[in-house]
């Protein structure tokens, strides 16, 4: 019996979970709050990712370690990964945590990235400025999700705010400034790659945000093929200059035609949920496929898909299923502002069928804003 160790225990470990009980594999989780969401059934040890004997007692009852957060500590993984295999593997999960060296990475490969500098004081935010131009956004390089720890800055006028709210992290998790896009949309590859080098790709997804959060996924995204053959040829390059083994998402956003990489997610990812019933393979599955070393399963898609985040609290779920192809996830978090509690999954057989079961579903809940722009998209092409 393997059992797999996951190093945060969220509603990703709980859907990795999920998806590993039909390949007879066992879990156990490791989070910093007792109340993580896939510790109602799964068993965790609760510690902090830095405690020695915490970390210990995790390994010792694990045959392979992966990641559901990644900002787990660089050194954590490292310890770990001397004593249990750890997929990905530590140096890729450095790399990815943190803003600078991940776009820097881009930029060698030879990936777009949009414009950036590191900021370590106030004159070099002012010079990064002058540089840069505005609209610009003033980022963390490690630990921010969901939109947190960024400020925009519009004009010259708002970077005595942004210094005020962020200044202080300039010597703690570092800050980077980057050029604002005016994307026309965001897309983000979700892709896999194995212990021996195998990478298959998820058809492109497009995504929507509201207020830094995902808020709704489509796929196949409406692009070229020529479009997706660039945007998974980035990931590729990526994964194999990482070494990477597992899932990973490559997030880019989409202006006058041209891709340009946002960030890179060490783990499955919020744009890839809908492969669970979009897919022949799911995303959870494929991740631990690929850390375990087995033979990797297929990545095409059944039709067309589109997922709907629930952040903040759940709504109704009738009106989700009462869809045919209506799936409900509740990831059994207690609701608050801005946290992710679940999502919906709709599938059908052709774009025009989503397009419908989204009205249905966005009048029945009341969240047409949620839906319209991805009705609206599909209209359009
Ligand atoms: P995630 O939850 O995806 O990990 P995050 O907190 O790491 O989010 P980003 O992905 O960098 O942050 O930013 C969140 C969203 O803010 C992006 O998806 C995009 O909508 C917007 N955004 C971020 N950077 C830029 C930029 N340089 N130009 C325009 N919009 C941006
Ligand atoms: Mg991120
Ligand atoms: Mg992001």
């Amino acid at each position: 019996m393997t059992t797999v160790g996951i190093l945060g225990g969220g509603q990703l470990a709980r859907m990795l979970a999920l998806s590993g009980a039909p390949l007879g594999l066992r879990f156990l989780v490791m989070d910093t709050a007792a109340d993580a969401c896939a510790g109602q059934f799964v068993p965790m040890v609760v510690g902090d990712y830095r405690d020695e004997a915490a970390l210990a007692e995790f390994a010792s009852r694990v045959d392979v370690a992966t990641f559901d957060f990644e900002n787990v500590p660089a050194e954590s993984a490292q310890w770990l990964s001397e004593r249990v295999p750890v997929f990905p593997n530590p140096r890729a999960l450095g790399v990815a945590q943190d803003r600078l060296a991940e776009k820097t990475l881009f930029r060698e490969l030879g990936i777009p990235v949009p414009d950036f500098a590191d900021i370590a004081t106030r004159a070099a935010l002012d010079e990064g400025i002058s540089r840069i131009g505005v609209p610009c956004i003033l980022k963390t390089r490690r630990l921010g999700y969901d939109g947190k720890g960024q400020f925009r800055i519009k004009s010259a006028a708002d970077v005595d705010a942004a210094w005020q709210a962020l200044g202080a992290q300039a010597q703690t998790v570092g800050l980077i400034l980057e050029a604002f896009v005016p994307f026309e949309r965001e897309l983000s590859v979700v892709a896999v790659r194995s212990r021996d080098g195998e990478f298959r790709a998820w058809p492109l997804t497009e995504n929507w945000h509201v207020d830094g959060v995902l808020s709704a996924s489509l796929a196949p995204a409406q692009a070229s093929s020529e479009l997706a053959d660039t945007a998974f040829g980035y990931a590729r390059k990526l994964a194999e200059a990482l070494d990477y083994v597992g899932v990973f998402a490559l997030e880019l956003f989409c202006r006058d035609g041209q891709l340009l990489a946002n960030e890179l997610a060490p783990r499955v990812h919020n744009s890839g949920h809908w492969t669970i019933e979009g897919a022949e393979t799911s995303q959870f599955e494929n991740h631990l496929r690929a850390v375990l070393g087995l033979p990797l399963g297929d990545t095409r898609m059944l039709g067309h898909a589109c997922m709907l985040n629930w952040v903040g609290e759940l709504p109704d779920a009738a009106p989700v299923l009462r869809e045919p192809g209506g799936h409900w996830h509740d990831y059994g978090k207690s609701p608050r502002a801005g946290r992710k509690v679940g999502h919906a999954t709709l599938r059908a057989d052709s774009a025009e069928g989503i397009t419908r079961a989204l009205r249905r579903v966005g009048a029945g809940l009341k969240r047409e804003s949620q839906v319209d722009p991805v009705v609206a998209r599909i209209a359009g092409a």
